[in-house]
């Protein structure tokens, strides 16, 4: 079912949504994009005159209840948002009187799904080498079910719209779409933006197609990277795992992250490229400093000399001038991960450089998809949010999604 072509009207929808939104350390919401992310499917459905009913998680409260990562909140933050007033059941899986009583028009947020394991379907407290684990794992699964079961029971219908979970198999994503049929279960208008902003980077690709990839390691990215050599015309590794390469190549990086376990993946990684035709720019200066702070002192220097008590934390000059060229001469960009530590405004200038390089070839006609909290963080702490084609909700998801694996929170719509 397409929600466009749905009627909310006398309906209890119970819509997935994904307000995992940062909190400060009173809990006040610091940036609400996840929310508003929300906003045209739960407007919809309230106008159609149904029931709203959204469930989320928010961080890993691993199955037990943290007071610290309670969804209560944000029901100012999403009362404001949609223009309701919206009620609050204290424990997911037994809202049975609050959803009873909730009328046509009116919204009922659901605490933490993650309180409960059951949500991730992962046994708790056995470790995987345990000869218990599987049978704990069943368990489990039978128990996750039941979860599913419970949440379904609320609700006439069940709209996916939480692209930042859509890569994992939870109860809520995954799992309690089999208690709706075809025509009461449907993707949000969020995750259908999603799904064509994905497409619209693997389908059609307009050439040159520059990727860059950064933050802290190459061990979360490698699966992204390898797939990407088949894509792109360009490949751009920055952040953190630029030290790793630079190692792997015999360079002294001094106190600079580095993941020594992973010197003959950077090393074939370099070799796929150069077989593939692949450009591969990499950082070759870096701004380092000789504290892990904003405050530290800093010097410019090659990526494969560092001194040994500095740390390199940005990319350097030349290296913003190597990057912006492959960017500005691109048709389709993909962005993910910071160049540095971004969150030091010392040590943001890199990022602020590829954003600034990626506003203007899209302003020159490039199609730009941002993807993953921090560089999302990145264009919009420098302001170039509105100067580029889509920004993404989802990080694991949208890499996922872009490796070309099936996200089980579309397929368990589509199927
Ligand atoms: P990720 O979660 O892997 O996308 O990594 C994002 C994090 O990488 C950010 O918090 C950055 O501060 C961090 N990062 C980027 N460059 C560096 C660097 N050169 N050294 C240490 N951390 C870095």
């Amino acid at each position: 079912m397409k929600i466009e072509d749905f009627n909310f009207a006398g309906k209890k929808a119970i819509v997935r949504v994904d307000f995992n939104v940062p909190l400060d350390e009173n809990g006040n919401v610091t940036d609400d994009t996840r929310i508003r992310g929300a906003l045209p499917t739960l407007k919809k459905v309230l106008a159609d005159g149904g029931s709203l009913i959204m469930m989320s998680h928010m961080g890993k409260p691993k199955g037990k209840v943290n007071p610290k990562l309670s969804l209560s909140q944000i029901v100012k933050n999403v009362s404001d948002a949609l223009g309701v007033e919206v009620k609050f059941a204290a424990d997911c899986a037994n809202a049975d009187k609050e959803v009873a009583a909730l009328k046509a028009g009116e919204a009922l947020l659901l605490e933490n799904l993650r309180f409960y394991a059951e949500e991730e379907g992962k046994p708790v407290g056995i470790d995987k080498a345990d000869p218990a684990y599987a049978e704990a794992k069943e368990e489990m699964k039978k128990k996750q079910k039941e979860f599913a079961k419970k949440l379904a029971s609320y609700a006439d219908c069940y709209v996916m719209d939480a692209f930042g979970t859509a890569h994992r198999k939870h109860a809520s994503t995954a799992v309690i779409d089999e208690f709706f049929d075809k025509d009461h279960k449907m993707l949000g208008y969020l995750m259908e933006k999603e799904v064509n902003a994905v497409d619209k980077v693997l389908g059609n690709i307009e050439r040159p197609f520059t990727a860059i990839m950064g933050g802290s390691k190459v061990s979360s990215k490698i699966g992204i990277i390898e797939n990407l050599l088949d894509k792109v015309d360009n490949l751009i590794l920055c952040g953190g795992m630029t030290y790793t390469f630079s190692k792997a190549q015999g360079g002294q990086i001094g106190k600079s992250i580095c993941e020594d376990d992973k010197l003959d993946v950077a090393l074939d990684v370099m070799k796929k490229a150069a077989d593939k035709g692949v450009n591969l720019v990499l950082a070759t200066d870096c701004i380092a400093g000789d504290d892990f702070s904003n405050d530290a002192n800093t010097q410019v220097c090659d990526v494969k000399n560092i001194p040994a008590e500095w740390e390199g934390m940005d990319i350097g000059p030349d290296t913003r001038v190597s990057f912006a060229n492959a960017i500005k001469s691109a048709k389709t960009i993909l962005w993910n991960g910071p160049a540095g530590v971004f969150e030091f405004d010392n040590f943001a200038g890199g990022s602020k450089a590829i954003a600034e390089a990626i506003a203007e070839a899209t302003a020159n006609g490039a199609f730009s998809l941002i993807g993953g909290g921090d560089s999302v963080a990145c264009v919009n702490k420098f302001g170039l949010a509105d100067k580029v084609s889509y920004i993404s909700t989802g990080g694991g998801a949208l890499l996922e999604a872009i490796e070309g694996k099936e996200l089980p929170g579309v397929a368990a719509i589509e199927k």
